[in-house]
C-alpha cells in the first residue's frame, strides 16, 4: 500500500497504529534523484513501513540562499517513488508525507531551537551559520511525530550524519541511524537536487571538486604530504573550504584517526556543490 499524507495529525494518527512495528524514515526536501531512492529502498528493504518526507525546510536556509527558488518537484517525485515501489516493494508499507503547509511543521510563533553545540560552526558551519540548527531542529522534529525506529541519510552531507548522529546520542533517542554511500554520475559528480542549477558548460567544471578530493585521497595512501597540495588548491576561490578530518569526530587533530574524511564544498556561480571521500586508514 501507498498512502500520501498531508498533515502532521493524520501521520501522528498513522505512526501511533504502527506503534510496535519497524518504521523506517527518509527525510528529503524532494525534487528526488537516485540518490534518495538509493535512501528509500534501503529502508523498504529493512522495514515493515517506510516513511519518506518531503519537505523544504525553511530554517535551515540562510536569509540570502535559494529557499525560494529551490527545485519543488512533487507531481514527479511521485512518480519515481510509485515506480520504485512497484518495481519490489509492493509487499511493504509505504506513506509519502508531505506537509501542505509551513504551519503543519512549525505553529505560529515557533521560536525552538535544537542546537547541536560546535561541530555546527565548522566546515560548512562557517559559511552557513544558521544551517544546521534548521537541520537538527527539522530531523528533531521529524523523529518526534513519526517516531522510526530507524533512519537513512546519505554520506553525501558528511557533517550532517555527524551533527544527527551526535544529537541521536546526547538527547538518548531510540533511533537507529543508517548512512548511505554517495550515488554518483557516471563522471564522479555526487548526485545533488541543485546540480539542476548548472549550466551545460559548467559540467567539466563540475567535476573539479571530485577529482581533487581523489587526489588528496591518494596522496594520504601515499602517506605523501597532503597539506601543501590543499593549501596551493585552496589558492582557487570558488572552494569555499577543503579539509581532512577525522571520519567520527570531525576533529581537526588525525594523528590517532583510524578513519579521516576529506571534505569539500566548490562554487560555481551560485551553486555549491558539496563533496566527500573517506579514508580507511587500516586498509
Ligand atoms: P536533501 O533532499 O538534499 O535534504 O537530501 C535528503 C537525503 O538524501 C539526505 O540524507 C542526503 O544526504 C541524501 N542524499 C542527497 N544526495 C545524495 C546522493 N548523491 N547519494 C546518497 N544520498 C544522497
Amino acid at each position: 500500500m501507498i498512502k500520501i499524507i498531508y498533515t502532521k495529525k493524520e501521520m501522528q494518527i498513522f505512526s501511533l497504529s504502527y506503534a510496535h512495528k519497524k518504521i523506517g524514515l527518509v527525510p528529503t526536501m524532494g525534487n528526488l534523484h537516485d540518490g534518495h531512492l538509493s535512501l528509500l529502498a534501503k529502508s523498504l528493504k529493512e522495514n515493515d513501513i517506510s516513511i519518506i518526507s518531503i519537505f523544504v525546510n525553511p530554517t535551515q536556509f540562510g536569509p540570502n540562499e535559494d529557499y525560494d527558488k529551490y527545485p519543488r518537484t512533487l507531481a514527479s517525485d511521485l512518480t519515481k517513488i510509485e515506480s520504485l515501489y512497484f518495481k519490489a516493494f509492493e509487499d511493504k508499507e509505504l506513506v509519502i508525507f508531505t506537509p501542505s503547509e509551513i504551519n503543519e511543521i512549525y505553529p505560529k510563533n515557533f521560536s525552538t531551537t535544537i542546537s547541536i553545540g560546535p561541530l555546527k560552526d565548522i566546515l560548512c558551519g562557517k559559511f552557513r551559520p544558521t544551517h544546521f540548527d534548521g537541520v537538527t531542529t527539522i530531523v528533531f522534529k521529524l523523529f518526534h511525530l513519526i517516531k522510526p525506529t530507524d533512519a537513512y541519510f546519505g554520506q553525501k552531507d558528511y557533517q550532517q550524519c555527524v551533527i544527527i548522529k551526535k544529537m541521536i546520542s546526547d538527547l538518548e533517542l531510540d533511533i537507529k541511524m543508517h548512512i548511505l554511500p554517495i550515488v554518483r554520475n557516471s563522471m564522479g559528480l555526487a548526485l545533488s537536487s541543485r546540480n539542476q542549477y548548472l549550466k551545460e558548460s559548467e559540467v567539466e567544471t563540475s567535476l573539479t571538486l571530485y577529482r581533487t578530493l581523489n587526489q588528496i585521497k591518494e596522496l594520504i595512501i601515499q602517506k605523501k604530504d597532503f597539506k601543501d597540495f590543499i593549501v596551493r588548491e585552496l589558492n582557487d576561490s570558488r572552494y569555499d573550504y577543503l579539509e581532512v578530518r577525522d571520519a567520527n569526530t570531525l576533529d581537526i587533530n588525525i594523528s590517532n584517526s583510524k578513519s579521516i574524511v576529506i571534505l569539500g564544498v566548490f562554487r560555481i556561480g551560485n551553486t555549491r556543490l558539496l563533496d566527500n571521500l573517506l579514508v580507511n586508514l587500516n586498509d
